[in-house]
C-alpha cells in the first residue's frame, strides 16, 4: 500500500549508474544559472549549426513546410516510404550492394537510433568497443542498455588514429559490436580507406556488428576523403548512422537514419528486436521526414556543404582561425581536423594546473562567459583536453579564444 508514514525520496533508476553525458551536463546547468542572472554565454558545447547563422538549403525547409498538412498522422514505424527509398538509393549510388527501403530505419536524429540499436543489441554484460575519445552518447547508451563500453584508444601522436591490433586485443567472448566514428567527433580525424577496411575485417573475423557513425561524412577539409564502412562489410552486419543535423544544418528537425548492410541474414533475430523497439515508439517526427528525400535526391548536389568546407567557406576558415589562435597559446597543441566541426586541443599538464577538468571548464566559463566541454566528458582518461566548437564567426572565435588565453594564464604553473 501507500506508505504515508514517512517521506520516501524519489530516486533515479539504478540503470543510470555510470551514465554520463557531459556535453549537456553540469556545465549547462551552470550556464543557465549565469544566463538567468543576466550574463550572455557563448555556447560552444554542442555542434548546432543553425544557431550560428548556417541556414539549411531552402528547398529542404520548404519540403517540410509543404508537407505539414499531410504529415498529421503517424507514419510507418520505419519511416515514410519516400524517405526510406531516398536513403536506400543514396547508399546504392555510393556503391553499397543490395540496399533497399526495408534496410532503412528513420529516427528522431541519430541519437534516437543509437539508443534503439544498442537497446536491441546488448544483453547485460555484453561489451561494445567504442573509441576514446568518443562522442559520449555511444558510451552512455551502451551503459544504459546494461553493457560495458570498452574503450579503444585513439593516438593523438598519430593524428588520433586507432590501432587495429590494439583493438583486436580488447575483443573477448562478450564483445558484441564495434563503433567507429568517422569523421570523428571530437577529434576531427578522418580515417583512411585502409583503416576502415581494417575495421570491417576485424568485425568480420570476430562476428561483431560494425556500427559506423558517419554523421559528418560530407564535412571534410583539404581534400580529405571519407570511406564508408558499409562498402567493406560482407559477412558481418554493418549499421551506418547518419542524418540531416550537421550536413544539412537542421539539427532541430531531428531527422536521421540507420542503414543495415552486409550480413543481414545472420542478424534476423536482432533486426526483429530493433523493429519491435521502433514499433513501440510509433515513428519519428513525420514532418521532418519529408526533408530527407529532398536532401538525398540525386538532384541535390551537396554544393552548400562543399562550399562551407572549401577555402573561403565559413566551416573551413573558422577551423583555421580557431586552430591558429589556440595553438598560439603557449602549451596548447592541437591536431588540425580533416573533418567535422570541432577542435580537441591539449593543454600541457606541465604548464597548466588542471586536475578536475569539469571544474576547470566551469571556472573558465564563469570567468570568460565561454562554454566549452571537458575532454573527460568524451571518455578520455586524462584531464588535459577540451573540446571546442568552431561554428561561430571568426570574429567571435577570436574574442572567445582571447578570453580563454587570458584565463589559462591564471592556472599556469610557474
Ligand atoms: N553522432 C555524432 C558523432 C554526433 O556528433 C552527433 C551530434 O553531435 C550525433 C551523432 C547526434 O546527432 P543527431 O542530431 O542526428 O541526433
Amino acid at each position: 500500500g501507500w506508505d504515508t508514514g514517512r517521506v520516501r525520496l524519489i530516486t533515479q533508476s539504478s540503470k543510470l549508474a555510470g551514465v554520463r553525458y557531459d556535453v549537456r551536463g553540469p556545465i549547462l546547468q551552470e550556464a543557465e544559472r549565469l544566463e538567468r542572472s543576466g550574463h550572455e554565454i557563448l555556447r560552444l558545447n554542442i555542434g548546432n549549426p543553425a544557431v550560428f547563422g548556417f541556414d539549411a538549403p531552402p528547398e529542404l525547409v520548404e519540403a517540410v513546410h509543404a508537407a505539414l498538412p499531410r504529415a498529421q498522422g503517424y507514419s510507418d514505424s520505419r519511416g515514410i516510404a519516400p524517405a526510406r527509398e531516398a536513403v536506400a538509393e543514396h547508399y546504392t549510388r555510393i556503391g553499397v550492394p543490395g540496399i533497399g527501403p526495408d534496410d532503412v530505419l528513420i529516427g528522431n536524429g541519430v541519437s534516437e537510433l543509437i539508443s534503439l540499436v544498442l537497446q536491441a543489441l546488448i544483453s547485460p554484460g555484453d561489451e561494445i568497443l567504442i573509441p576514446s575519445p568518443d562522442y559520449p552518447l555511444w558510451t552512455a547508451q551502451a551503459t544504459l542498455a546494461g553493457g560495458h563500453a570498452v574503450h579503444y584508444p585513439c593516438d593523438e601522436q598519430n593524428g588520433w588514429m586507432p590501432d587495429l591490433d590494439a583493438i583486436e586485443r580488447l575483443v573477448t567472448e562478450r564483445t558484441k559490436g564495434i563503433v567507429l566514428i568517422n569523421p570523428n567527433n571530437p577529434t576531427g580525424a578522418v580515417y583512411s580507406a585502409e583503416l576502415v577496411r581494417g575495421f570491417a575485417a576485424l568485425a568480420e573475423r570476430h562476428g561483431l556488428v560494425l556500427m559506423a557513425d558517419e554523421i559528418y561524412d560530407h564535412i571534410l577539409y583539404d581534400g580529405a576523403q571519407h570511406e564508408h564502412a558499409a562498402l567493406h562489410a560482407r559477412e558481418t552486419l554493418c549499421l551506418t548512422f547518419s542524418g540531416l543535423s550537421k550536413i544539412q544544418r537542421v539539427a532541430g528537425y531531428r531527422a536521421g537514419w540507420v542503414v543495415a548492410s552486409g550480413g543481414r541474414e545472420r542478424a534476423g533475430d536482432f533486426l526483429e528486436g530493433l523493429t519491435l523497439l521502433a514499433n513501440m515508439r510509433m515513428c519519428a517526427n513525420v514532418p521532418a521526414q519529408h526533408a530527407i528525400p529532398v536532401a538525398l535526391s540525386s538532384a541535390s548536389d551537396w554544393s552548400g556543404i562543399a562550399e562551407l568546407c572549401a577555402p573561403g567557406g565559413r566551416f573551413r576558415d573558422q577551423r583555421d582561425v580557431a586552430h591558429r589562435l589556440l595553438t598560439e597559446i603557449p602549451g596548447v597543441t592541437c591536431e588540425l581536423p580533416g573533418g567535422a566541426m570541432y577542435l580537441f586541443p591539449r593543454l600541457d599538464p606541465d604548464r597548466y594546473d588542471i586536475h578536475d577538468d569539469q571544474h576547470f571548464v566551469i571556472e573558465l566559463m564563469r570567468a570568460t562567459r565561454v562554454m566549452i566541454t571537458n575532454g573527460r566528458g568524451f571518455n578520455l582518461p586524462t584531464p588535459d583536453h577540451v573540446r571546442f566548437v568552431t561554428l561561430p564567426s571568426a570574429e567571435v572565435l577570436t574574442e572567445a579564444i582571447g578570453r580563454i588565453a587570458e584565463y589559462l594564464d591564471t592556472v599556469r604553473i610557474d
